[in-house]
């Protein structure tokens, strides 16, 4: 069963333990820290108060499952998750089969005048399926046991699954046929397919298998209004798009039940490499050339000087990592090296070819190839990095990220000013932050920008959230000013609602609110996510 607060399975035993090397690396950087006390499920149980909705065969009132379906995945969510402080909780959890299901329980909902939250593997990270207090009854829809491959089309390399189906279960029954859809995003293990297309979610491999939106075809969205089905169609000059619109609706304007998705034949060849670069700025420039060249890799990573060598120090292993140091001072990729991380996925010959290109362009920058060695690491450790919230709270540090895209012209500068506006957002109180960033989903126009950051937890819950806002704001604001998005997969949610305007303007706000409006009246369907206050 999934940890109730935290990441993973109960039964794994993936929690990263920070090394003693690693915690001393940390606590040099922003000072030692102390953990906060975690609150137990039982101590959570007496808070879930009564159920306001009348009974129905597909709602469970059972007040552990409200609590499990209560926060996602921020910060904000982990912290109200181990201080036990939750707020809200839905007043019931259902988990349809059909889609037949989600009508009734949509009528259910019309009927008693309940607000619906539409839940897929709950990781969002920004507030997405926490319930709000605006007076109705909450009920949320789980749909995870809508979890198969319902048909294959081969002819045409379509994939219709239930919108619950999460991605390991996704690619295990695509590969007993041949076939793979390739959308990794780091929550991989826990998040569904609905929930990937209901959040505009873009994968580790998007730069061979597309974004989501790329692998979005068509399928079933049961509404407050009835049933739409959005046919299969491989291009269309039909006035606006219909499938387009209901992508990154979050929940809004009704449930996804079916998803189809357009698959590919399984690859022949997969490998991961990395090369190091003397700076930044050559790394910046090297990158931007394999993209605009189109060679075709499948992913690419490209981290900065603190992330790089925050990920050498917290990855453990100190002597393999002394040796590398030495040879990449040695190569000319000393004290200010960056490192760069990319995939190849084909046919043999593809890769071949691609990997050649790639490493001609990263040679001509001063690149330092490294063999296959950290790039199969990074290939088996690809999924883990959530893991490492756990061990360093168990150290009393707080990690946070924020992701954003720009176009090239601006990278430089938008890395600088979020990292500027993250570092010295708890200066006042005499605080440090320990930034990083690096640069992946990287297009022709530009690039993904991605900053993650670590703080040491105040002496309370509160000071500790304080804090968080205030890096938050930060970062966001440094986002805003420099004109990117505020998000390029993690979606709006609640965190993000407030600065949507800023980039769809106030005719763009109207129209979203719009279309709200006409599958849902009432407000029903995940109140309060996604627009700035209603
Ligand atoms: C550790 C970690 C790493 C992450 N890495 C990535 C990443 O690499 N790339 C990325 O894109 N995202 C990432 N995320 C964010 C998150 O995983 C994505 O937003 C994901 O798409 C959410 O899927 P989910 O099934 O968990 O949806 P949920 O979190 O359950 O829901 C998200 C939103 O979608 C709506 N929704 C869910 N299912 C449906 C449905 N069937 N019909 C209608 N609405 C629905 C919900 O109402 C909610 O508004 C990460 C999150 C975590 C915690």
């Amino acid at each position: 069963m999934k940890r109730w607060n935290g990441w993973g399975d109960d039964k794994n035993d993936l929690d990263f333990k920070l090394s003693e090397s690693a915690q001393g690396f940390l606590e040099g950087l922003i000072g030692k820290s102390t953990a906060l006390p975690d609150a137990t499920l039982d101590q959570v149980m007496v808070k879930v108060p009564e159920s306001r909705l009348p009974e129905h065969e597909l709602v469970t009132l059972d007040a552990e499952e409200r609590i499990r379906h209560s926060r996602g995945h921020s910060l904000p969510d982990w912290l109200a998750l181990r201080s036990g402080d939750f707020g809200v909780f839905p007043d019931g959890v259902a988990y349809p089969e059909s889609s037949e299901q989600v009508q009734t329980l949509l009528q259910y909902a019309q009927d008693h005048d309940v607000d619906v939250i539409p839940y897929g593997g709950g990781t969002s990270v920004v507030g997405h399926i926490n319930p709000e207090a605006d007076g109705r009854p909450v009920l949320t829809i789980d749909m995870t046991r809508m979890n198969t491959l319902m048909e294959l089309n081969v002819e045409s390399q379509i994939a219709t699954f239930g919108a619950g189906t999460v991605g390991p279960d996704v690619e295990s029954q695509l590969k007993a046929k041949g076939y793979t859809l390739g959308h990794y995003p780091q929550s991989w293990e826990l998040s569904t397919i609905g929930g990937w297309v209901a959040s505009r979610s873009s994968g580790q491999q998007s730069m061979r298998y597309g974004r989501i939106e790329q692998m979005f075809a068509g399928g079933r969205i049961e509404t407050l209004d009835g049933t739409l089905d959005i046919p299969t169609i491989p291009a269309s000059s039909a006035g606006p798009d219909v499938r387009e619109m209901f992508m990154g609706t979050e929940g809004r304007m009704g449930i996804i039940t079916e998803v189809k998705v357009r698959v590919t034949p399984l690859a022949e060849k997969e490998a991961f490499h990395v090369v190091f670069f003397p700076t930044w700025e050559i790394a910046v420039k090297a990158v931007r050339e394999i993209v605009q060249n189109k060679v075709q890799l499948s992913m690419m990573r490209l981290s900065n000087q603190v992330e790089t060598f925050t990920q050498l120090k917290l990855a453990g292993n100190e002597q393999v990592i002394a040796v590398l140091e030495k040879l990449l001072e040695f190569r000319g990729a000393g004290g200010e090296k960056t490192m760069f991380t990319f995939g190849v996925t084909g046919s043999k010959a593809q890769c071949k070819s691609a990997l050649k290109i790639a490493m001609q362009i990263a040679k001509k920058y001063d690149g330092v190839g490294t063999g296959s060695l950290l790039g199969k690491r990074w290939e088996h450790s690809r999924f883990r990095s959530p893991y490492l919230r756990h061990g360093l709270w168990d150290a009393g540090f707080a990690v946070d990220t924020m992701e954003t895209a720009v176009d090239w012209d601006r990278v430089p500068e938008t890395v600088a000013s979020i990292e500027k506006a993250i570092s010295g957002a708890l200066s006042e109180e005499k605080e440090r932050v320990h930034v990083f960033t690096h640069l992946s989903h990287m297009y022709g126009q530009g690039s993904s920008i991605y900053t993650s950051y670590i703080y040491r937890c105040g002496s309370t819950y509160e000071e500790t959230y304080a804090r968080w806002e205030k890096t938050k704001a930060a970062g966001a604001e440094a986002i805003v000013n420099s004109g990117g998005t505020i998000s390029h997969q993690h979606g709006v949610g609640k965190d993000h609602a407030k600065y949507l305007l800023a980039e769809k303007g106030p005719l763009g706000i109207k129209a979203i609110q719009g279309l709200v409006d006409t599958f849902d009246p009432k407000h029903q369907m995940n109140p309060g996510k996604l627009l700035p206050e209603e």
